[in-house]
């Protein structure tokens, strides 16, 4: 097999070497996290090139992000040598990508067998969310009844399913009357030339069902098919692959042989049930296609003895799994370190102090990643990772400040402290809707450049000289007497209290609790969010003279002013636990790890969404290759509410023997320390969560108060010490033993801070 040496077969595994150079057929590998699994799906690809000699272009290749297909295109390039592929990978060679991807690739072929017109333009759900809106409108529907996130969701499930309204009976009234709303939300769209993205895999899929030439070209066209992370395939996906391979009853004309077809998943990471996925395509794939070889891979190559063990007892959990042994070569390694938090706070500082200390260490910051289960649970993390100057990057989100919702509510905050912030003014005048139009606003805009005043005078002069028709000006007027009465009303108010009215009196928070559906609720979430942020907010000195609410302001946009970490930087890797599927990093923290954070609070009761919940967290758990943390907070202010949680079962379910109590404390738990002065990351040099390689089993050992107790042996409260960098202070406070010993000082100029023992190098004085 000439050719096929780059291919470095003999680092295969028998298994993998089986699936990767088995002769063309449908094949099914279902593994574990870690087993190869994408690596077997890659170098199937090679040696189908390479030593099978089959063409590029007869190879479609499927997977479940962008990203994962960028870094398949890379590992191709490097597997095959670069350049060797280059140009085959352009037009007219292989096709890699996501279903959406490439289902939208193939209708700007097609667009005329689409009914589309040559410039369709893709929108994305908020363009969605608007369009849903205006018909709403139009067809005198109201709003509150039928929230326009929830028509919209029912919409896109339904063509996730392969559903048009002619499909779909209902005797409900409220579904016919989303029926109705879905039919004239699709006329709309094919009227403007809009495509929303289930629609593109519907219509493309309609497109090859009913046009037998152009199955034909692709069946005969497509010859390898391999698609990766296959149990999060829905059903019109599944669906789209059954037409192309021709391996499912298709009866065509021009009858080409049925392609191959590998797929690779694990069942116990399918994770988007949620959004239509169906783990059953899994069983239906070996049913619908032909010969069906599978393939087991058993060997986990990522992550280390004991966070294999602990993931597999997890998972263990579980009903109704196809079950499957994953063992390891590989080291022991650390126990997974478990930490119990005050709060949210000291837990982001617990985090991000282990990350200094793996820098300190000699690692990258690319190498770490914190995953989270919502959204919302970033702003403490980045907020501590910025104060210690640790460079970050958010996927698959956008960094909080930055996020819609938050840019709404600051917009008032900002026209509520300055009238005359013209930005701020044109992002709330008309959201939520008040009535006030784009000609209206045009009219605002023309009066303020030709006068040369502001947006706000501008508005009051309108009204003033009754330039504006009755009903623009009454709109008009209610906004400027909002702004002003808010201003009046809360001036005097703490700055939590003061977002927090502004959000509610302005009707935005009453805006996005009506769009139903995941993201609303997390926009709500996100909104509670910043009234927490407010409520932990303390100005830099510099900023103490300044009204709160104006250095509140300018620290946020100074936040999202600060651009994300650019991709070639090392940066830490901030995301949720759904998007960091099919991903691995040497050091992963799992936080939040509460029960009501984690599993959710909603899937605590309901079994089929709890067990969904649970191969979240085994997906989280195996992401880790050398080194795992699962912090979780005993208090938690989220949502603009405290929450007191316990632990998550799913910690109590890892054996005893795989984990390593960290203890920082045993006494002086005070909840006074949210509002100690100390901020965030005050103590950086606090990395004592670290368990070194040569000392995990010293790690364990400190759990169990071998240590000589630190408190009194060294300082003593009230005592007077010097620091190097902060000065002179007081003891206020010491905890914990050993490595772990963390002292809090009262520094005469910067105020409380905990500092590692250790690491602090106080002197007394
Ligand atoms: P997931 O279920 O999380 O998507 P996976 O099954 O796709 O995992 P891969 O990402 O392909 O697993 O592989 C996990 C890690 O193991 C990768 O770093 C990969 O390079 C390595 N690996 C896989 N097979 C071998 C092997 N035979 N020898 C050495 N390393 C391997
Ligand atoms: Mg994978």
């Amino acid at each position: 097999l000439h050719g096929a040496a780059s291919l470095k077969l003999n680092e295969l595994n028998d298994r993998q070497h089986e699936a990767v150079t088995a002769p063309p057929q449908n094949m099914l590998v279902l593994a574990g996290a870690g087993s190869g699994k994408t690596k077997v799906l890659i170098s199937r690809i090679g040696y189908l090139i390479k030593a099978l000699h089959v063409s590029p272009y007869s190879i479609m290749a499927v997977t479940f992000t962008n990203k994962a297909a960028t870094e398949m295109r890379h590992r191709l390039e490097s597997l095959m040598g670069q350049g060797t592929v280059g140009s085959q990978f352009s037009n007219h060679g292989m096709w890699i990508g996501t279903f959406h991807g490439l289902a939208h690739r193939f209708l700007r072929t097609h667009y005329r067998e689409a009914k589309l017109p040559e410039s369709f333009q893709v929108i994305d759900s908020d363009d969605q969310h608007r369009l849903i809106r205006r018909l709403l409108k139009s067809l005198n529907i109201d709003e509150k009844r039928f929230p326009p996130k929830q028509i919209m969701w029912y919409i896109n499930g339904k063509k996730d399913e392969g559903l048009r309204p002619k499909h779909i009976e209902s005797f409900d009234p409220t579904e016919q009357m989303m029926l109705k709303v879905y039919e004239a939300y699709q006329q709309a769209c094919d009227r403007a030339g809009l495509v929303d993205f289930a629609e593109i895999l519907l219509r493309s899929h309609e497109v090859l069902a009913s046009n037998d030439d152009i199955l034909a070209h692709y069946r005969k066209r497509f010859r390898h098919i391999l698609v990766d992370e296959f149990q999060d395939t829905n059903s019109i996906q599944y669906a789209w692959i059954q037409l192309i391979s021709g391996g499912h009853a298709g009866g065509i004309a021009d009858e080409a042989p049925p392609s191959y077809v590998m797929i690779v998943g694990d069942d116990d990471q399918s994770i988007y049930g949620w959004r239509g996925a169906r783990v059953e395509n899994i069983h239906n794939f070996q049913k619908d296609f032909n010969n069906v070889e599978t393939i087991r891979l058993e060997q986990n190559y990522r992550s280390t003895a004991n966070i294999l063990k602990a993931a597999n007892a997890v998972i263990s959990n579980n009903s109704d799994r196809l079950g499957k042994d994953l063992w390891t070569e590989g080291k022991e390694g650390d126990p997974i370190a478990v930490y119990s938090s005050f709060n949210e706070l000291e837990e982001a500082r617990f985090v991000v102090g282990n990350i200094k200390k793996w820098q300190e260490d000699g690692g990258s910051l690319s190498d770490a990643a914190i995953l989270y289960r919502n959204n919302a649970q970033s702003r403490v993390l980045e907020e501590a990772l910025l104060q210690a100057g640790l460079k970050y990057r958010i996927y698959g989100g956008l960094r909080f400040f930055e996020r819609q919702e938050i840019k709404d509510a600051l917009a008032y905050l900002r026209l509520i402290a300055n009238h005359d912030d013209d930005a701020a003014f044109e992002r709330v005048i008309n959201t939520p809707a008040r009535g006030i139009g784009d000609k209206t606003l045009q009219t605002i805009r023309d009066a303020a450049r030709s006068q040369s005043i502001t947006l706000w005078q501008a508005s009051s002069r309108l009204i003033n000289e009754q330039r504006l028709s009755a009903r623009a000006s009454g709109s008009l007027q209610k906004f400027v007497d909002l702004i002003d009465k808010l201003e009046s009303d809360i001036s005097e108010l703490p700055l939590h209290e003061q977002a927090d009215q502004a959000i509610q009196s302005s009707g935005l928070k009453a805006m996005y609790q009506a769009e139903k559906g995941e993201k609303g609720q997390t926009r709500v979430e996100n909104l509670e969010e910043l009234v927490t942020a407010c409520k932990q907010y303390e100005p830099d000195e510099n900023m103490e003279e300044m009204p709160i609410l104006s250095a509140f302001l300018s620290h946020a946009s100074l936040e999202s002013g600060e651009s994300q970490a650019d991709d070639y930087e090392d940066a830490v890797q901030l995301m949720t636990l759904h998007s960091a599927k099919g991903l691995e990093f040497p050091l992963v923290f799992l936080v939040g790890v509460e029960e009501g954070m984690f599993p959710s609070q909603q899937s605590a009761d309901a079994p089929e969404r709890l067990e969904e919940e649970r191969r979240l967290a085994y997906v989280g758990m195996t992401r880790a290759r050398q080194r795992l943390f699962i912090t979780y907070a005993e208090t938690r202010r989220m949502y603009g509410q405290e929450h007191h949680h316990r632990p998550s079962r799913f910690i109590s379910e890892i054996p005893e023997e795989c984990l390593y109590q960290v203890k920082l404390t045993t006494q002086a738990r005070q909840p006074a320390y949210r509002s100690s002065s100390s901020g965030y990351g005050s103590s950086m040099g606090y990395g004592s969560g670290m368990p070194s390689s040569s000392t995990g089993s010293r790690g364990r050992s400190s759990s169990t108060a071998s240590h000589v107790k630190f408190s009194g042996s060294q300082y003593s409260l009230g005592q007077r010490v010097s620091h190097a960098k902060f000065g002179e202070g007081t003891v206020l406070n010491c905890e914990g033993d050993g490595d772990n010993a963390r002292i809090q000082v009262n520094f005469d100029q910067f105020g409380a801070k905990w500092l590692v023992t250790t690491y602090a190098k106080l002197t007394v004085i």
